[in-house]
């Protein structure tokens, strides 16, 4: 008899779970159905990027971008929507940068841009002799016998054997990040970075350096890749000491500006305490529109929760989009919103989603929390016919990462990532370069992500 009644157990058990699954399947088929037919979220950065264009922190184009998604997010009935405060860093560009590679009385023009951060060259721009080096490591080597009052060429490219390009990215990355400061301490009077990008061609990337406070600050700049090449190729072929550049760039950075976080939120109906968030960074580089980075995940941050709520799915616990402020240079947005979180005693973020890796076709998903992960795994069948194949550990975010100490099961949305560096941090990142499917299949899927969240928890 026990023995029968166990069976029946199991029986109602694994029908009642089959019965949750199916139900689950058929409300992310709304969510999908919902924005493959009447998605906003295209609409909405086709104004972000062609009507406001690049949104650098403190910039005017910054202010405008926060007041009309505050103003779009305000008509979509959310329980709440808010401006989050936060001071942020004031660089401006300047007139655009010029440079040559000289050799003897020729003179070619390449393609540069400021890094961000940057000081400027003196108003005449400088000149010097071109050291190439492929390391950080390489510039001891060298030391200050050879590299003072030299520019330094950082020429390592991204790695094109790795499948996932942000895995090159970061292997590259610290050539602009700190081969600048790196270099002032040998002495060096300038620095030309190669553009961190596998294509070939006449756009410089900018991006971020980081001074060290006790070391001279010295212009820096990236090269093209195909100006990197051509500088490279002279200096193998005429050997060191005989190849100089020249560059001026006018850039400055200006008194902090008062800027803003925005917040909008759905209730949770039955354990509000727990906050799960969507969210992508507002500003931009000032050189393009800022269309993949990351004009496309605010707009998804913003239409996964749209979604919820037009499809009148009640979620059991707290839903945010957060559309942070001043990722690129400072990640003061991010920070703000993580002091803020802790302060609350009442509340816990449970769980946070990035999408900041552009607008392409979705893929997966990747899990910080080894736990949750494991407990994700099994919502893997929801999404496979949506062509997300895989949820897998993975790294979270730039914007969410201080949320990491609160234990914030931290995600990052995953898209295709062969194009995004073609554009990254280039005048090029435009809206032209989105695809409407694609950019709502991720929007998609982070609204999935969050709905399943909700209702079923993190572990
Ligand atoms: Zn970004």
């Amino acid at each position: 008899m026990i023995k029968y009644l166990n069976t029946l157990f199991l029986i109602a058990t694994s029908f009642a779970a089959g019965a949750q699954q199916s139900s689950r399947a058929s409300q992310i088929k709304q969510i999908y159905d919902e924005v493959l037919l009447r998605g906003q979220c295209y609409q909405t950065l086709d104004y972000l990027c062609n009507s406001i264009g690049g949104r650098l922190s403190g910039s005017p184009q910054a202010e405008q971008a926060v007041n009309y998604m505050f103003a779009t997010i305000k008509n979509y009935g959310f329980d709440t929507v808010f401006l989050q405060p936060v001071m942020v860093p004031h660089w401006v560009r300047g007139a655009k940068e010029k440079a040559a590679i000289v050799q003897g009385k020729q003179r070619i023009e390449v393609p540069i841009c400021a890094l961000g951060g940057s000081v400027a060259t003196p108003k005449n721009g400088i000149e010097a002799e071109v050291i190439e080096v492929k390391s950080i490591a390489e510039l001891k080597t060298l030391g200050t016998e050879k590299l003072s009052g030299k520019i330094v060429f950082f020429n390592r490219p991204m790695d094109p054997t790795f499948f996932h390009t942000g895995t090159a990215y970061g292997g590259a990355g610290d050539q602009r990040g700190i081969g600048p400061a790196e270099a002032a301490r040998y002495g060096a009077i300038g620095v030309v970075v190669r553009s961190l990008t596998l294509a070939y061609d006449d756009n410089p990337h900018t991006g971020m350096t980081r001074y060290n406070d006790s070391l001279p600050k010295i212009p820096a700049c990236a090269i093209s890749t195909k100006g990197a090449e051509t500088l490279s190729n002279l200096i193998k072929n005429n050997g060191t000491g005989k190849v100089r550049m020249y560059f001026k760039q006018q850039c400055e950075t200006l008194p902090d500006v008062l800027s803003y976080n925005v917040v909008a939120e759905i209730r949770g109906s039955e354990r509000p305490d727990e906050i799960i968030i969507a969210g992508g960074h507002l500003d931009s580089w000032d050189n393009g529109q800022g269309a993949h980075d990351d004009g496309a995940g605010c707009v998804q941050s913003i239409e996964a929760l749209r979604l919820i709520k037009v499809l009148g799915l009640k979620p059991k616990r707290t839903l945010r989009a957060v559309l942070f402020m001043n990722e690129e240079n400072g990640v003061k947005g991010g920070n703000e919103y993580a002091r803020v979180a802790a302060l609350d005693k009442s509340t816990k973020h449970i769980a946070a989603i990035e999408s900041d890796a552009g607008g392409f076709t979705p893929r997966a998903f990747g899990v910080e929390d080894s736990m949750a992960m494991v407990h994700f795994k099994s919502w893997e069948e929801l999404f496979k016919p949506y062509g997300i194949e895989q949820i897998r550990k993975g790294w979270g975010g730039t914007d969410i990462s201080p949320l990491r100490p609160q234990g914030t099961v931290l995600i990052g949305y995953v898209p295709d990532s062969q194009r995004y560096f073609d554009y990254h941090h280039t005048e090029i990142d435009t809206f032209d370069k989105i695809n409407k499917r694609e950019l709502e299949l991720g929007a998609a899927a982070i609204s999935a992500l969050m709905w399943l969240m909700s209702e079923e928890g993190v572990h």
